[in-house]
C-alpha cells in the first residue's frame, strides 16, 4: 500500500519515497523540560506515534528508526531552576519522568516498548546534553564554511551569507515561505549589537555564573552553551545521519526552529535538503481559544488525567487520544469538554464491541504464542492517506456495528484499536467492567459512601498509572469499611473486611459442591450450584497456578 504524506517544505502530498526501505528514519522535536506539558504538546507525540506505528507496519519493526529528542538545556529551565532552588539536572529528569508518564498513559509506543537488547535501537529519546561534542562540530564546519561568524564569543549563523553561496544549498526561508527580508521585518526591533545581520541567529552563546557551560567551539576563550536549534541538528545527524526521511513537530515550530536546523544541517553537510518529508501538526486551541495562562485556559496533560480541573473529572488516557485522533493532524483543533465526554462514551461503545471474553482471551493467547493479528486493510488504507485518522476511525465505528453479530469483525476491532493505540487487551477490560463489587453489602456500604465517582476515580487512576493517586483514593474508600483488593489483571476488587454471614454461606455450600464433584456426585454439584444462583452467586469453576481446581464466585449483575 502506497503511503502518501503532506511535506510543508514542497506544500504538496506525495508518495513517500524512503531513502533506504531498510532503515526508515524519523525525527520529531520533543519537549522542553522544565514543567508539566500541556495538551498541546500531546498531540505531536500522540500523530507521531501513529506514524511510527504506521511505518513499522509498512517496513518492518526492525527497519524503522525514532528520534525524539529531550531539550535539557534552555533559559526556561535555568529560570525555573532558579526559581525553585533546586540543581538543574534535578529538575530535567524530575520533568522528563513526568512526561513520560503522562505519554505513557496516552498509550504510545515507548522506547522500552520497541528496543530490543543487543539489537540497534528503533526508538531512541537522546538529551541536548549528551550531544555537545556534536553541536561542537556542526558549528566548527558553518565557521569554517564561511555560514557563521564569531562576534563577542558568540557564534552566529549567517542567513545572508547561505543565500549567496552559489550552490545546491536550499535557500533560507523555503520552508517558511518567507523572504529574507520579511523576516528581517519581523525580527524584534531591539536587535542584539554583535549581530551583523538582524537575521543572524545564535548557535552558541556565552553563560552567565550559575548557567551551564561547556568549552566553546571556535576558539572562544569564555565557556557558553549551545542555542536551542543547533541541538536538534546535531541529535538528528547523531542518530539519524546527515539526510533522513521524515522530520516532524507542531506547526509552531516551523519558523524559526526548523528553517534554522535546515539552514545548519544543509550547510554544515553540503546538502540540498535535510529531511525529504517535513510535517507538521495543527495548533490546538481550548474552548475556542487559544491556550493561555492569563486566559485561565492552561492545561496540562497531567491535569487531564490525574485532576477534576477540566470537565469536574479526570479522563482515561484513551479519551484523550481517541479525542484527538479525530481530527486530521494537520488541522487546528478545538479541545473541549464536550469532544471529551463523547469519545469517552464512544469507548465505552467500541469496548463492548471488542470486548467479550472469549475474543480477549483469545487474542492474548494469540500475542503471547506470537501469532500474527492481521491490521484491517481499510484503517492501513486510511492512514496511507497523508494518516487520515478520522478516515480510520470511521472504520473502527463500522466494523463496531458488524461485530454485534460477527466475531471476525470483533477480532478486526480489536486488533485495530491495538494497532492505533487507543485500547488494548487491559484497557478494553477496564471499559467493559461491569463492577467490582463482590458483595451485596459491600455493595451497599459503597453506595450509602458515594454516588460512584471515587470508584470512577480509582478506575481511572489506575488505568493511567497515577500511583500515587490510587494510593490515596484507596485510603478514602478503605476508609468507608471495607478493602479493596487488586487483582493481576489490571483490575480491582471491593470486599467486605470481615467475612459476612452471606458470604460464610457462601463458601459452605462452595465447599460442599467441590467435595460432591470430588466424589463424582454431579446431581449433587448441580444441585448446589442451582441453589447459589437463586442467592444471586454466580460460580466460576477454574485452575490455580498449580492446576488444582478453584471456584470463585461473583454477585450476578
Ligand atoms: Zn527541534
Amino acid at each position: 500500500m502506497q503511503l502518501r504524506l503532506y511535506d510543508t517544505l514542497t506544500r504538496e502530498k506525495r508518495p513517500f519515497v524512503p531513502l533506504d526501505p531498510n532503515n526508515v528514519r524519523m525525527y520529531v522535536c520533543g519537549p522542553t523540560v522544565y514543567d508539566f506539558a500541556h495538551i498541546g504538546n500531546a498531540r505531536p507525540v500522540i500523530v507521531f506515534d501513529v506514524l511510527f506505528r504506521l511505518l513499522r507496519h509498512l517496513y518492518g519493526a526492525d527497519h524503522v528508526k525514532y528520534v525524539r529528542n529531550i531539550t535539557d538545556v534552555d533559559d526556561k529551565i535555568n529560570e525555573r531552576a532558579a526559581e525553585r532552588g533546586i540543581p538543574i539536572r534535578e529538575l530535567t529528569e524530575e520533568t522528563y519522568n513526568n512526561f513520560r508518564d503522562d505519554i505513557r498513559a496516552l498509550g504510545v509506543l515507548m522506547p522500552e516498548d520497541v528496543n530490543l537488547p543487543g539489537k540497534p535501537p528503533r526508538f531512541v529519546e537522546p538529551r541536548a546534553t549528551e550531544h555537545i561534542a556534536e553541536m561542537r562540530t556542526i558549528i566548527e564546519r558553518l565557521v569554517q564554511g564561511g555560514f557563521a561568524y564569531v562576534a563577542e564569543d558568540h557564534v552566529l549563523f549567517s542567513p545572508q551569507a547561505m543565500n549567496a553561496a552559489n550552490s545546491i544549498l536550499p535557500r533560507y526561508g523555503a520552508l517558511a515561505k518567507r523572504t529574507l527580508d520579511e523576516m528581517i521585518a519581523g525580527a524584534r526591533v531591539d536587535v542584539a549589537p554583535y549581530k551583523r545581520d538582524p537575521a543572524d541567529f545564535v548557535l552558541w552563546k556565552p553563560s552567565k555564573p550559575g548557567e551551564p557551560s561547556w568549552p566553546s567551539p571556535a576558539g572562544i576563550k569564555a565557556e557558553g552553551r549551545p542555542g536551542w536549534h543547533i541541538e536538534c541538528s546535531a541529535m538528528a545527524w547523531k542518530h539519524l545521519g546527515e539526510q533522513f526521511d521524515i522530520h516532524g513537530g507542531g506547526i509552531d515550530l516551523v519558523f524559526p526552529h526548523h528553517e534554522n536546523e535546515l539552514a545548519q544541517t544543509c550547510c554544515a553537510f553540503h546538502k540540498d535538503r535535510m529531511a525529504n518529508v517535513w510535517m507538521h501538526n495543527g495548533f490546538l486551541q481550548v474552548e475556542r481559544e487559544k491556550m493561555s495562562k492569563s486566559l485561565g485556559n492552561f492545561v496540562t496533560i497531567n491535569e487531564l488525567l490525574a485532576t477534576d480541573k477540566f470537565g469536574g473529572r479526570p479522563w482515561h488516557g484513551a479519551v484523550l487520544k481517541f479525542a484527538m485522533l479525530q481530527s486530521h493532524y494537520r488541522q487546528p483543533m478545538d479541545w473541549t469538554v464536550d469532544k471529551l465526554k463523547q469519545s469517552r462514551t464512544e469507548l465505552f461503545s467500541l469496548s463492548f464491541a471488542a470486548g467479550n471474553a472469549n475474543l480477549i482471551s483469545q487474542s492474548l493467547a494469540e500475542v503471547a504464542a506470537g501469532i500474527e493479528q492481521p491490521i484491517d486493510e481499510e484503517i492501513v488504507h486510511a492512514l496511507c492517506d497523508d494518516l487520515n485518522t478520522s478516515l480510520a476511525i470511521t472504520r473502527l465505528r463500522e466494523l463496531a456495528k458488524e461485530a454485534r453479530n460477527n466475531t471476525a469483525a470483533a477480532k478486526k476491532l480489536l486488533v485495530a484499536l491495538k494497532f492505533l493505540g487507543i485500547m488494548d487487551e487491559k484497557s478494553i477490560h477496564y471499559f467493559h467492567m461491569a463492577g467490582p463489587i463482590t458483595d451485596v453489602s459491600v455493595g451497599q456500604i459503597v453506595h450509602e459512601k458515594d454516588d460512584g465517582t471515587t470508584i470512577e476515580r480509582l478506575r481511572v487512576a489506575q488505568a493511567n498509572g497515577q500511583l500515587q493517586r490510587v494510593a490515596e483514593l484507596a485510603r478514602e474508600i478503605e476508609g468507608w469499611g471495607v478493602s479493596l483488593r487488586f487483582l493481576p489483571d489490571g483490575t480491582f476488587s471491593i470486599e467486605s473486611r470481615v467475612a459476612t454471614n452471606r458470604g460464610r454461606k457462601v463458601e459452605e455450600l462452595i465447599e460442599d459442591r467441590n467435595a460432591a464433584r470430588a466424589r463424582k456426585d454431579f446431581k449433587e454439584s448441580d444441585r448446589i450450584r442451582d441453589e447459589l444462583a437463586a442467592m444471586g452467586v454466580v460460580l466460576k469453576d477454574g485452575k490455580d497456578a498449580d492446576g488444582n481446581p478453584v471456584t470463585t464466585w461473583e454477585i450476578a449483575r
